[in-house]
């Protein structure tokens, strides 16, 4: 396997800190809001990378965070309201209830687009005793400094900062000028906060050895990857616009608090952006995954529409386009139900094809180049129905369409249907087009696909 290295800026071969096992860490959802599809198609990229790695052979245990404590509204400043506070003023629930309703509502939409359930989702309200000590120990490391109650990251200790993302202290220096307000606790206007000392109207509050207070955003997912994945591990997802401050500050935390580097690979998923006036127009706005169904398209068919942009490519996103994709996958499930089944063995045509879907998502998650692949193969004459049946289901290890639903359910058509067939093929046989076309007609009525083929008139419910 093959990925894009945000940190080196290079496509690199991934080498396990353990052998065959892979720890993966990927920045979960905040739980005081729905996820719309944009966030989606960034947990689809981990997801797709977790499937892709286990294609190839690896034992992968995967953490995604809960971050159900509260963050500004201006994260970059540490300024405005918290937004767990303002969910609580508009619903009337409890943050205990808010996140709970919102991180059900993340697991049943992920699910419905065929997102693996990770192995540990880690909350952020029940680490606090975890980020506490980091923090600790990067005040005794010499990274952090406390002052009235707020503890801050010291970043001119940490000569990597800006590594990630590029946004060294010299460049955010100038950035900086032209700042109205600058904290004057900061030692520098680039510091960030560890933990914050809690305001007199601030719900959710932990004692801590500064006083009451919460911790900053980033802290929590380098003390809770580092908890369930240990202090060197291999591979952290994200979209590119957690790359700053989030990540770079993540780096600067647990390499500060451990002195040596924690994370081998960062991997990150370029935006899908929704145009949400001309969504409206066309179809009542397709926010979340949950409104698709409601259009009559499988949102597992959002997969395949993700699957034809590169990950890390912004993409926009088209209601048409989803539709197509929503055709190719159902049509794909009908041509494997008609394919019968899988074959005791796949000859050189078959392997052949095998080989190149394997090499392109190895080759950086090429999925546009998959999807070209497994298209070739459907329509190919050259590898029996039976192999192509087994490739397909084999590669729906990566792809998660759920291709052989179809073929499960086993449609038959019923005895009426049956009756029509044999009547027109008698018609066409008698060369009595007008009965055969009336008979075409009353079977299209039924919602079938109507098809000539050199056995007679086959039949298929239509998509
Ligand atoms: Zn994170």
């Amino acid at each position: 396997m093959r990925l894009n290295n945000t940190l080196t800026r290079r496509v690199e071969e991934v080498v396990p800190v353990d052998d065959r096992k892979i720890g993966m860490y990927s920045c979960g959802p905040t739980v005081y809001r729905y996820v719309h599809i944009g966030n989606l198609r960034t947990f689809l990229l981990s997801d797709l990378l977790r499937r892709a790695l286990e294609f190839e052979g690896y034992e992968v245990t995967q953490v995604m965070n809960i971050t159900d404590v509260g963050h500004m509204t201006d994260e970059a400043s540490d300024s405005g309201r918290d937004k767990m506070d303002l969910a609580v003023a508009d619903e009337g629930l409890s943050p205990k209830e808010i996140a709970q309703k919102y991180t059900q509502a993340f697991l049943d939409d992920t699910e419905a687009i065929g997102i693996k359930r990770v192995h540990v989702y880690p909350k952020a309200t029940e680490h606090i005793p975890e980020m506490i000590e980091l923090t600790e120990r990067l005040i005794e490391n010499g990274h952090a400094y406390e002052v009235d109650g707020t503890v801050y990251y010291d970043v001119r200790s940490f000569p990597e900062y800006g590594k990630l993302s590029g946004n060294t202290l010299d460049k955010l220096r100038a950035g900086h000028r032209q700042e109205l307000e600058v904290d004057p606790n900061k030692r520098h206007p680039e510091d960030f906060a560890l933990w914050k000392k809690a305001g007199p109207n601030r719900l959710m509050r932990w004692d801590s050895p500064w006083g009451e207070g919460f911790p900053g955003w980033h802290i929590e997912c380098s003390a809770m990857s580092m908890k369930y994945l240990g202090e060197r591990f291999d591979i952290h997802t994200g979209g590119v616009d957690l790359i700053f401050p989030h990540h770079e500050d993540e780096i600067a935390q647990s390499e500060g608090g451990v002195r040596h580097e924690v994370i081998s690979a960062w991997v990150h998923g370029g935006f899908l952006r929704l145009k949400e006036q001309k969504m409206a127009k066309s179809s009542g706005n397709i926010i979340r995954i949950g409104d698709l169904a409601a259009l009559g398209i499988d949102p597992l068919s959002f997969r395949y529409f993700t699957f034809e942009t590169r990950y890390r490519k912004e993409m926009d996103f088209s209601e048409d386009a989803l539709r197509a994709a929503d055709t190719t996958v159902k049509r794909l499930r009908q041509r494997m139900a008609e394919w019968g089944g899988p074959a005791e063995g796949l000859g050189p045509d078959a392997k052949a094809f095998d080989g190149r879907f394997r090499e392109a998502v190895a080759d950086d998650l090429d999925m546009p180049q998959a999807l070209v692949i497994l298209n070739e193969l459907a329509s190919s004459r050259n590898v029996p129905d039976p192999e192509k049946y087994s490739l397909v289901s084999s590669w729906d290890q990566v792809l998660g369409l759920d291709v052989e639903r179809d073929a499960r359910a086993g449609w038959q058509p019923s005895d009426e249907v049956a009756a029509l067939v044999g009547e027109r093929d008698a018609a066409r046989a008698n060369k009595d087009f007008a009965t055969a076309d009336r008979v075409r007609d009353r079977l299209q009525e039924l919602g079938l696909e109507v098809m000539d083929t050199p056995e007679g008139t086959r039949v298929r419910p239509r998509i």
